[in-house]
């Protein structure tokens, strides 16, 4: 009919001239073609698995999964352990709590899943294994992301990042707790079997500590409120995620999703952890101090040795939620010496990646030792650990990128220590056609 011609999907809204194909309804309805692939596999997933209707309630797309996927290749402590070690630099013990945590995590799902090791079990057959999430305390900028990402992309499953301090409780400003699980789904292409398989992490997890210990006639929202939404999530329940996010309303199609086999590392930074545990002890100081100040005087190891789950109530955490994260490790703040390597060693290392894109343009760049240990000493004294290293670079290399592609072909450029500290521009000679590139 003319005149009712649709201008934008009816399903997700997007308008005509942004949908591929809009193919059109009676009276101004139309359907873009990438609803049309979503429902397609709906649909073949609807017909492959017994969904049983539910009763009243928000309407259920899908049933939770009952597993049909294939157990989990199981990969050793010692090789998480040397593959994180590509990736990231130091946090021993770190690695190593991960390692066992990630084995076990994944060894718990497969046994839920085949019921195949009940003959290795023997008597122990019966015994239901409790999940591993973890807890990772330290600075910002030390790998907590890095190492939950890296861990997640060895095993091949979904990965998720979610900033505890924009989740509110359930009907406050703010996203609900099943966002989280929402991000989880669309890296699994919602595929709900592979999300709930998968890792999330949750960062700034110290920043959702109830307000004071006192009990308070106003509702704490956006601290315990949130704690208690996560707990449930963290012990595994089946939540519904609503599958175009924002706030779940009656009438809405929602995606149900089992936690249960979802591992969740939570990271915090605790800032004054250390003075907790030593008043506690009537230890000194046990580190966490800003890194230009001093040394931290105890290792990790020696912090979590340390650390009693008290410690952590006083920053307001509330005792079920610190209980649901069993494995907790500590990670260093990084030295000057750790900032240097991961300039260069890991296998992405910030200082490789900048001469890979040089290298695409038939340049060559290299970097003094000096340069790096003024990047480094710069990164320490914006005090985001690593995080500041890649803006650095990035803030010295702007010029000579933006004017790269009118270089001499194959030109060399240098970064000096003077470049770091902004005293010279990088430097630059032609082309030397038979000198190596470092
Ligand atoms: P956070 O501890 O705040 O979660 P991230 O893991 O997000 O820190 O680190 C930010 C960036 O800094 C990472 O993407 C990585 O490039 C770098 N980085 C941090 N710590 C390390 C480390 N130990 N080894 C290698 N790179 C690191």
């Amino acid at each position: 009919m003319a005149g009712d011609r649709a201008e934008s999907c009816s399903f997700c809204g997007k308008p005509a001239a942004q949908a591929g194909k809009l193919i059109a309804g009676p009276a101004g309805v139309g359907i873009c073609d990438a609803c049309v692939s979503t429902c397609g596999r709906l649909l073949d997933r609807e017909k492959s698995r017994d969904t049983k209707p539910s009763a009243g309630g928000p309407a259920m797309q899908e049933a939770p999964a009952k597993h049909p996927l294939a157990p989990i290749k199981l990969i050793p402590p010692t090789q998480l352990r040397l593959e994180l070690d590509a990736h990231v630099i130091g946090q021993a013990h770190a690695k190593k709590v991960l390692s066992v945590a990630v084995f076990n995590h994944y060894k718990r799902l497969n046994d839920r899943l085949t019921k195949a090791t009940a003959a290795q079990a023997g008597d122990l057959a019966d015994v239901e294994l409790d999940k591993s999430n973890v807890l990772l305390i330290g600075p910002t900028g030390t790998g907590k992301t890095l190492l939950a990402r890296s861990l997640a992309r060895m095993l091949d499953v979904p990965f998720a990042i979610a900033d505890a301090t924009t989740l509110t409780e359930a009907g406050y400003v703010g996203d609900d707790v099943e966002t989280v699980i929402l991000r989880l789904l669309q890296s699994a292409d919602m595929d709900v079997e592979r999300a709930q398989r998968g890792i999330v992490f949750i960062d700034e997890i110290d920043k959702i500590g109830r307000k004071s210990d006192s009990a308070s006639i106003t509702r704490d929202v956006s601290g315990e409120g949130v704690q208690q939404a996560l707990l449930k999530l963290l012990e595994g329940t089946v939540c519904n995620v609503p599958p175009a996010g924002g706030r779940k309303h009656p009438e809405q199609q929602c995606i149900r999703v089992d936690t249960a086999d979802i591992l969740f590392i939570c990271g915090g930074a605790f800032a004054g952890l250390d003075r907790i545990i030593a008043r506690r002890g009537g230890a000194k100081s046990l580190g966490f101090v800003p890194p230009q100040n001093d040394k931290p005087s105890l290792s990790a190891e020696q912090i979590v040795a340390g650390l009693q789950p008290e410690d952590l109530f006083s920053f307001g955490m509330i005792p079920e939620f610190v209980g649901r994260l069993p494995v907790i490790s500590v990670l260093e703040p990084l030295d000057r010496e750790a900032l240097i390597r991961i300039l260069t060693e890991p296998r992405n290392a910030a200082t490789k990646q900048y001469r890979k894109l040089f290298a695409l343009s038939g340049m060559t760049l290299e970097f003094s030792h000096e340069s790096l240990e003024a990047a480094a000493d710069k990164a320490l004294a914006l005090g985001t650990g690593a995080r500041g290293l890649r803006s650095v670079l990035e803030g010295v290399l702007l010029d000579t990128m933006y004017a790269l592609p009118e270089a001499a072909p194959g030109s060399k450029f240098t970064v000096t220590a003077e470049a770091i500290r902004g005293e010279q521009p990088v430097t630059v000679s032609a082309a030397s056609p038979k000198k190596k590139a470092s």
